[in-house]
């Protein structure tokens, strides 16, 4: 028997320190012995902790500890994360991200932010897009509510409410072209910054774009599938392979029809899905969609007129809108930078208000502290005698 954590002698062989924490379940603490084959079962309390999403600017800066207050934050969330009352996933943006950090410091700062995950991650952001476009397709044909039921499986690995176990799987880092990436992400950025002269000409209402942004998504998911039949039909068999991934949403809803049904019939059915609401009310497509309405909206308002220094600004704004489209509403917090505090705070699209999710940035500070020190003390008696037991050589158990 594998015994991680010894807490004293065996009560059966009373062998000397050899008696100790083997395992913990969902609801059960099981204890051994190295000696002989005594065990005992402890019922433990059923968690339920908050998902808070920290951002790469987070994460960076409670790092470098530049930022004293960062690395304040980071022990505190830490601490929390111990107490089983918060959890930190970490994913495939922080990821992408990291690894656009030209620092000989990447790997540690990897390391950091997977530490503070304690092996919780969110699915990549993809598998979150398809998962719910698929849902609300579902939706659509059955005529369901247009409402969309947000299910923590949809957005989570696993279950974040078990409690944390001695060892969790590390993941090794994805196969990424980092250089790619950087290209892309420039070239993307560069891309953006040219439409705003004429965004600032543009008389269309913000409804207006809103709705032609959600109905341009929905166009690129029909071209990109197009695009790759046609490769296909060429005998480029590699598009099967090499399409960008956003080209199988499409054909994952083309599948879903009974055999009979004609590929006329599927695709006017998908057209009509594309231009309902129950499309526009999947939440990653009406964040995604949201988010760059409200950027257009504060660029013709007069924001971001020096182009050089807009560019600058928007260095981040792909992966934000990436990480909070498709993670947001799934957290209970979630840290972002300033600027795009004020972005998910606009009056017309206040994510706040449609989502249960708090967002926090630098800005809001102390309301981020005060949020933190009302979870610390929803501590239960139960629970923290059953971190104890959990976890005994934690840092509290060691000063008592
Ligand atoms: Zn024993």
């Amino acid at each position: 028997m594998l015994v991680t954590r010894v807490v004293g002698d065996c009560p059966k062989c009373k062998s000397p320190a050899s008696f100790g924490n083997v395992s913990v379940s969902q609801a059960t603490l099981t204890r051994g012995c190295l000696n002989c084959d005594f065990s005992q079962q402890f019922w433990l309390p059923q968690l339920s902790k908050r998902i808070i999403y920290l951002d790469q600017s987070f994460f960076s800066h409670a790092f470098r500890a530049q930022l004293t207050e960062f690395a304040e934050c980071a022990k505190i969330l830490s601490q929390l994360a111990q107490d089983q009352l918060i959890v930190c996933p970490i994913s495939c943006v922080h990821e992408t991200e990291t690894y656009q950090w030209r620092s000989t410091q990447r790997e540690a700062l990897w390391n950091f932010t997977k530490k503070t995950s304690r092996g919780h991650s969110f699915l990549p952001t993809y598998k979150v897009k398809s998962t719910q476009i698929h849902r609300a397709f579902k939706r659509f044909r059955e005529n369901a509510s247009e409402e969309f039921p947000l299910i923590s499986s949809d957005a989570l690995e696993g279950d974040v409410n078990q409690w944390d176990d001695y060892f969790w799987t590390d993941v090794p880092a994805r196969a990424l072209n980092i250089e790619l990436t950087r290209k892309l992400k420039e070239e993307s950025t560069e891309e953006l910054v040219e439409l705003f002269p004429e965004w600032r000409q543009n008389p269309m209402s913000f409804e207006e774009h809103w709705n032609v942004e959600l109905r341009t998504m929905a166009q690129e998911y029909l071209r990109l599938y197009v695009s790759k039949i046609q490769q296909l039909a060429n005998g480029n068999f590699d598009a099967a392979l090499f399409s960008p991934i956003d080209s199988n949403i499409v054909e994952m809803l083309a599948r879903d029809f009974d055999e009979g049904i004609s590929l006329s019939e599927r695709f006017n059915t998908i057209g009509s899905f594309f231009e309902s609401k129950y499309y526009a009310e999947v939440p990653c497509e009406h964040i995604s969609s949201g988010l760059m309405t409200v950027l257009r909206d504060s660029v013709k308002r007069g924001q971001f007129q020096n182009a050089r220094k807009a560019k600058d600004q928007m260095k981040g704004i792909f992966f934000d809108h990436e990480a909070i489209s498709a993670y947001a509403p799934y957290c209970d917090a979630f840290f972002v930078d300033g600027g795009m505090l004020e972005m998910v705070r606009h009056s017309k699209l206040d994510l706040e208000k449609r989502f249960p999710t708090r967002f926090f940035a630098k800005s809001n500070w102390s309301e981020l502290l005060t949020y933190l020190e009302l979870i610390r003390s929803e501590k239960s008696e139960e629970l923290s005698r059953a971190i104890q037991l959990v976890y005994p050589n934690s840092p509290k158990r060691a000063k008592a």
